[in-house]
């Protein structure tokens, strides 16, 4: 049965499948601030194993995983080096002012991509007038970068950079996998040279609640302490992890299948006059583009779209995104076009 509303907003906006509701319902489960869960043991093993990093902790989402690393990694009045357009600028509420403490400088990478030189010319020379540059975040795939995918050189080249400046490094890997599969580059070439890295379990694997967090055994600690000060320590969480090795063993493949739609969607969009592809370099599952030509304020066309059952969001004064997902079908991106195609004005 085709779906009702085509939810294209975000890779969110999956619900559990029937057979990772009963992985669920079948997890063996314990108390997880104890250590007692075998589940999100087992979860939290296979990550940090998948990452090349020591130890892993489950934490409820990935905002949480972004603030207790960059609480644990730095000190207030600390400098993070972070392309403009990310996660932890524009979408964690301020958190990483109001928990860590720390100021943030914003790099503009084309298409979320930074260079090693970048790096290098933003790194602050020790001097007691100016923060301390502390931490480089990298975010893979980017998401406002239109989920421009990382190439592994690059990666390596800035994590260099930082380590010569002394800074530690954070990979904020929402949608890790969607670069994994795009590149075939393994997630642990992309994740070890960090000192902390994680995925989401609700992004493109369809998990519904939860993230992990890898790192060295005394970053977990003590991220461990920070997820017990922010409430973030769980019971019989293993319901959850169960969610997420599911995920891990059946939808990671299937990504392909996502960057194939989100191909198909923005060839269909860029057939329609008044629509303009942000970029028209689709390298994973998010594409963005321009209404203004269709007559429409990004906020008006996500109205109209909405009133005709189909979900996207608005991002700028005249940018629309849409993202595929594991509910969003080749079928909903044809009909998802067809609407678009019938808003114009
Ligand atoms: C979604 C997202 C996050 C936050 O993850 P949540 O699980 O929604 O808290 C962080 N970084 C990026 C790049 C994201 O897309």
């Amino acid at each position: 049965m085709p779906n009702a509303f085509l939810d294209f907003y975000s890779d969110t906006k999956t619900r559990p499948t029937p057979a990772m509701r009963a992985a669920m319902m079948a997890a063996e489960v314990g108390d997880e601030q104890k250590n007692e869960d075998p589940t999100v043991t087992r979860l939290c093993e296979r990550v940090a194993e998948m990452l090349g990093q020591e130890d892993a902790v489950l934490l409820p989402s990935g905002t949480m995983c972004n603030e207790i690393a960059l609480a644990v990694h730095c000190r207030p009045g600390d400098e993070v080096i972070c392309d403009q357009s990310s996660h932890i600028i524009n979408s964690e509420g301020g958190g990483p002012a109001a928990l860590a403490g720390v100021m943030l400088k914003g790099l503009n990478g084309p298409r979320g991509i930074f260079s090693e030189a970048d790096v290098t010319a933003a790194i602050r020379p020790d001097s007691r007038y100016m923060p301390r540059s502390r931490l480089l975040c990298v975010e893979q795939t980017s998401n406002f970068g239109g989920g421009s995918v990382w190439p592994v050189e690059t990666v390596r080249q800035v994590v260099a950079a930082a380590r010569a400046g002394g800074l530690s490094a954070h990979l904020d890997g929402a949608r890790l996998f969607n670069a994994v599969v795009a590149s075939g580059v393994s997630a642990r070439d992309y994740a070890e040279n960090f000192d902390s890295a994680w995925i989401d379990l609700t992004k493109g694997l369809g998990g519904p609640v939860g993230a992990v967090l890898a790192g060295s055994r005394d970053f977990i600690q003590e991220a461990w302490r920070l997820k017990q000060r922010m409430g973030g320590a769980m019971r019989q969480s293993g319901f959850l992890a169960a969610a997420g090795l599911y995920a891990l063993d059946h939808h990671v493949e299937r990504l392909a299948e996502d960057h194939a739609n989100a191909r198909a969607l923005a060839t269909g969009l860029a057939q329609l006059p008044g629509i303009r592809l942000a970029d028209d370099r689709i390298e994973t599952n998010i594409v963005f583009f321009d209404v203004s030509g269709a007559g429409y304020s990004a906020v008006d066309f996500v109205t109209a779209a909405k009133a005709k059952g189909l979900g996207a969001g608005a991002f700028g004064p005249t940018i629309v995104r849409m993202i595929t997902h594991l509910d969003v079908t080749a079928d909903d991106v044809r009909r998802a076009v067809e609407i678009i195609a019938s808003l114009r004005r």
